[in-house]
């Protein structure tokens, strides 16, 4: 698989939050570290993350949590090694970008 790492993707600020964790399907748990998303339930306004390395999260819907924050910022210090976040995906995810006006809704 191959992806133009120069190619910027943008995702609408005001997008739902877990569409957009689920677009992503990446996590960063409080620590700092990325982990990578197995399963992702939604109940509502809350949803259950499974990790590859087998932690569960819950999280709410919510565009100014930390978590929604780190997203959007890339504010995180490392990836998980358990987890195994291929390359690729980093790359995809270190080329998206959030905006206020512009971009996809999803
Ligand atoms: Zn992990």
């Amino acid at each position: 698989m191959t992806v133009d790492s120069k190619k910027k993707r943008y995702y609408r600020k005001n997008v739902d939050f877990f569409k957009f964790v689920e677009k992503l399907k990446l996590w960063p748990s409080r620590s700092g570290t990325l982990h990578g998303v197995k399963s992702m339930t939604i109940r509502g306004n809350t949803a259950e993350i499974i990790t590859h390395c087998n932690e569960t999260f819950q999280i709410f819907n919510s565009k100014n949590s930390r978590a929604a924050r780190c997203l959007r910022n890339k504010l995180f210090f490392q990836a998980c090694k358990t987890c195994k976040i291929p390359d690729w995906k980093l790359a995809k995810y270190s080329s998206t970008h959030v905006n206020q006006n512009y971009g996809s809704r999803l």
